[in-house]
């Protein structure tokens, strides 16, 4: 089908990243829900279906129970899109946008819900795992084109009658960039198999999120240096992976969250008297 979809999550007034804060609420009146909320980072809102949002809909329930999501057909009254937010200096279109939204007395039937009142963190959490998974592999790539543009260029710029390729620091570089490219392969792999076999890989994921966000910053960031001003110019998609990257450490959970998951896991064994093992 063509019709595309969007996940309305994060609001602007409340942390993105402790989601148990979030304020669009979700009433039902007879066999309706009435959503009221303001949004932002709605990525891929415009020229979408609809929307899944994120509502609070039972305000006493024990914090993760409290949230449930939503479909919300864009054609639906009070929905309003205000804008795509220009991010890095791009409003970007269509797919490609970070749009506020607004849900003013929104009305879509009681059947609407994913799964029961109440599921929206369980479901949020299954589909984040293989969700930043397909994040990394899409790194993997950019990864990948920095690196063989930092390379190709090292051979081909002369500085002071040799190539690039010869200084010991752009050497450092590739190697560098070598070994943590591969270390984020292997990182993906091993989170993949383990939720193929049914794990939810939560160390798993969260390493490979925090990782090869930075991976993918200073691989990129290498090849512009070794560019120089060219590396920022758009005569090589350089300077637009790099802005493109750096919301990579921020979107599906900073980097801090997931170095929390990751070393509070890691301490829970060894509190317990056991302790963590590389499998
Ligand atoms: C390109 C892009 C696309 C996005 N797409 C979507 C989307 O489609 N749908 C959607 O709903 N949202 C989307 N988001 C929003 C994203 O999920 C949030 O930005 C993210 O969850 C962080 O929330 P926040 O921006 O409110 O930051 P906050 O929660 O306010 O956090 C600010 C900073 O505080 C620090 N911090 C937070 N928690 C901790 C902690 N526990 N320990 C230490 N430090 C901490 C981190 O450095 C963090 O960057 C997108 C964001 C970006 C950049």
């Amino acid at each position: 089908g063509t019709a595309r979809s969007f996940f309305s999550m994060t609001e602007p007034e409340v942390s993105g990243a402790d989601p148990t804060e979030l304020r669009t609420t979700a009433v039902l009146d007879g066999d309706e829900w009435v959503i009221d909320g303001h949004k932002w980072f709605s990525s891929s809102a415009e020229g979408a279906a609809f929307g899944i949002v994120m509502a609070v809909t039972d305000p006493d329930a024990p914090p993760h129970r409290r949230l449930s999501q939503i479909l919300v057909p864009t054609d639906t009254p009070g929905y309003e899109l205000i804008r795509p937010i220009p991010v890095m200096g791009h409003a970007g279109r269509g797919w490609s946008t970070h749009c506020e939204v607004r849900y003013t007395d929104v009305r879509v039937p009681r059947e609407n819900v994913l799964g029961e009142p109440g599921d929206g963190f369980r479901i949020a959490q299954k589909r984040l795992g293989p969700g930043r998974i397909h994040h990394v592999m899409r790194w993997l790539g950019q990864m990948q084109r920095a690196f063989e543009l930092m390379c190709a260029y090292a051979l081909e710029r002369e500085v002071g009658g040799a190539p690039l390729a010869e200084k010991q620091t752009v050497q450092n570089w590739i190697a560098d960039s070598a070994a943590e490219i591969q270390a984020c392969r292997l990182l993906t792999l091993d989170a993949a198999h383990k939720l193929d076999d049914g794990d939810e890989a939560r160390v798993e994921v969260s390493l490979i999120k925090f990782y090869a966000a930075r991976v993918l910053n200073e691989v990129i960031d290498r090849a512009i240096q070794v560019h120089g001003a060219r590396g920022l110019t758009d005569e090589t998609p350089l300077g637009f992976m790099y802005g493109q990257a750096r919301g990579a450490r921020i979107y599906d959970g900073p980097d801090e969250v997931h170095k929390q998951v990751v070393s509070r896991r890691i301490l829970k064994e060894f509190r317990e008297g056991g302790v963590y093992t590389f499998d």
